[in-house]
């Protein structure tokens, strides 16, 4: 599967905020939107005022991102919550929300969502008993994910769940630190996320 390989940092800048892609530094001071929050490149410090089509554009890159998808996975899912039955804008971010990969990073035994999908994708993921290495699985209420038994000793994933405990787990997710299991309680409502999207542009803009 496809993905970018350029500059993360790279990104939040050009799109204003915070993406948190990098694991840990992107909770220090060595993160590039604290040092610098202004757009990479020669005119990046000219304020430009974005509306119309680029602001839907922005948004839409804006969460893409931020899951670290491309265009064709991300319009796939929208695909999917438009055929859903509810309000479509959330409808995408729930399933977005509920990929392998972002419960697994949720849940703390990632540092960020890439590292959550190499873990995915190296079969260190079990759910319900069964190994996936699909990081775009839909995880449904009752799903236990579990952290498979000889990867418990990985000194990474150890030092992940260790410093995970500050950033807090959303309250569709419950963790068993100690079983190395977590478990999707609900599927997430539009206050559970808390998410900073407005997700409504994305459905204008590929509304169009
Ligand atoms: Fe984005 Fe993280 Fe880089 Fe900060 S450190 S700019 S949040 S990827």
């Amino acid at each position: 599967m496809a993905r970018y390989t350029g500059s993360a940092c790279r990104l939040c800048r050009r799109l204003g905020m915070k993406l948190f892609l990098k694991g840990e530094r992107c909770y220090k001071e060595k993160c590039a939107i604290e040092r610098r929050n202004y757009a990479p490149g020669q005119h990046g410090q000219k304020n430009r005022k974005v509306v119309g089509y680029a602001l839907q554009l922005q948004e839409k890159q804006k969460i893409r991102n931020y899951y670290a998808l491309m265009e064709k996975q991300f319009r796939r899912t929208f695909e999917r919550a438009q055929n859903m039955k509810g309000v479509t804008g959330e409808n995408l971010l729930s399933l977005l929300e509920r990929r392998l990969d972002n419960v697994v990073f949720q849940l703390g035994f990632a540092s960020s969502r890439s590292q959550a999908r190499q873990l995915v994708r190296h079969g260190h993921i079990q759910i319900d008993g069964r190994k996936v290495n699909i990081p775009s699985f839909e995880v449904r209420v009752g799903h236990a994910v579990v952290l498979r038994e000889k990867s418990r000793t990985n000194a990474v994933i150890l030092s992940n769940l260790e410093s995970a405990g500050g950033r807090g787990i959303p309250s569709w997710l419950e963790m068993d630190r100690t079983e190395y299991a977590g478990k999707v309680v609900a599927v997430p409502s539009r206050e559970d996320m808390k998410l900073p999207f407005q997700e409504q542009l994305v459905v204008e803009l590929y509304s169009k």
